[in-house]
């Protein structure tokens, strides 16, 4: 199969989809890897480290696009400002591809690939299960934006986070509240505590209460509505209005001394829940910060604007927004690793062919030979 890796598009993205170390073992598989001129370049990667991987280098992307029969990406296919060419019309007939998809904000793309009968495998609709852990690019991401998110907020506070008994005095540590600890809030408590913080984190789930202790932050216990919060998979439910305003009260009880919130709330497929209102902003000590990892949700904090610092009442509120392309090299890595255990995961060998009995394969694609075969997007497109 011939692969095809282009250089990403999307304005400030600096990943790419596949790293050299990664060729070898497709090429050994039989598999031929094309990769677009300088797609590696912004992660570190020179076309040179590719060719000498094994890959061959293609100076055009319309020209990758009509040689591969395979596409992997990071971001789904968008409209090109400067060839005004859009990627998914650059697809070949009955081609696949692999990468994320974003369907809500990509309703085109999906159509596009209807249209020209693609196969459509999309990361975030890997399931989260054992199985398909070491294919979960959501996760790698979002570990990758928790570490990154704890980094924004010590270089915005004009404190430091830990404790030091100096002769010039003692300085008490950065008090550091995490708000949902998924994948991300874990990442961001660990690493706050590495950095010497006194850490406080909060999530509806039951059991998470153990994972936040285990990385020595506290749990913050709350009176909250018994409400069932989780799904059958583990996934946290959509809490009752009841629940967010007893939630909102408890943390905005806590607020006043906190130096840095990182917000991390998310339901899978539905807007962010607001944890933080616009008054309890102004409950809080100046020169407080806080990092809104749900931003492109629509934000856990009111004041929260997509790739925007905005300043109110001292505190500094920060929209982060594709944070991993800040880390290039390693969220690469990652990626990289994710995708190509997904696609040998998919194209087994020696047959290399895709088997839709299997939940992996299934509940990854997205469309199948043009037709959607996932309700969430059939919903969102149709
Ligand atoms: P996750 O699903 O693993 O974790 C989200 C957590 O939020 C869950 O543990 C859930 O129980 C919790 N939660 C739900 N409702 C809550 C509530 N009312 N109060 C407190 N916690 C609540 O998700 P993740 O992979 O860790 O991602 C977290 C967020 O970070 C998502 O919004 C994701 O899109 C975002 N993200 C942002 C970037 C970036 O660069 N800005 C990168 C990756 C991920």
């Amino acid at each position: 199969m011939k692969i095809g890796i282009p250089k990403e598009i999307r304005a400030g993205e600096t990943r790419v989809a596949l790293i050299p170390p990664m060729i070898a073992g497709l090429i050994r598989d039989g598999h031929e890897v094309l990769v677009e001129s300088g797609a590696g370049v912004g992660a570190g990667f020179a076309d040179t480290a590719y060719q000498d991987a094994g890959a061959s280098i293609i100076d055009d992307a319309a020209k990758l696009y009509t040689n591969a029969d395979l596409i992997m990406k990071v971001n789904a296919p968008t409209f090109n400002p400067t060839t005004k060419k859009h990627e998914a019309d650059l697809l070949k007939n009955g081609t696949t591809y692999v990468g994320f998809l974003m369907p809500q904000e990509n309703k085109d793309a999906v159509e596009k690939m209807v249209r020209k009968k693609i196969t459509c495998f999309a990361m975030e609709f890997v399931p989260r299960i054992t199985r398909a852990q070491s294919m979960d690019a959501l996760s790698s991401m979002a570990t990758i934006a928790g570490y990154k998110a704890v980094i924004i907020a010590a270089e915005k506070l004009s404190k430091i986070f830990p404790l030091l008994m100096t002769a010039a005095g003692s300085i008490t540590p950065a008090n550091v509240l995490i708000l949902g600890a998924g994948v991300a809030g874990l990442q961001a408590i660990a690493t706050a505590k590495r950095l010497g913080a006194k850490v406080e984190a909060f999530d509806p789930r039951p059991a998470v209460k153990e994972q936040i202790e285990s990385l020595g932050a506290s749990f913050v216990e709350m009176q909250l509505p018994e409400e069932d919060v989780e799904t059958a998979g583990g996934y946290a439910k959509q809490q009752s209005d009841a629940f967010l305003k007893a939630e909102q009260d408890a943390i905005g009880k806590r607020l006043p001394r906190m130096d840095v919130v990182i917000t991390t709330a998310q339901i899978f497929g539905k807007r962010a829940p607001i944890l933080i209102t616009r008054a309890m902003v102004e409950q809080m000590q100046p020169g407080a910060v806080i990092i809104d990892l749900a931003a492109e949700q629509g934000g856990n904090c009111e004041l929260t604007a997509a790739n925007e610092q905005v300043e109110a009442h001292g505190v500094t509120v920060i929209g982060v927004v594709n944070l991993p392309a800040s880390v290039a090299y390693h969220a690469s890595q990652m990626y990289s690793k994710n995708i190509t255990n997904l696609f040998k995961h998919l194209y087994l060998a020696p047959e290399f062919i895709l088997n839709f009995e299997d939940e992996i394969t299934n509940g990854a694609c997205v469309v199948r030979d043009g037709a959607i075969i996932n309700d969430v997007v059939k919903n969102l497109v149709q």
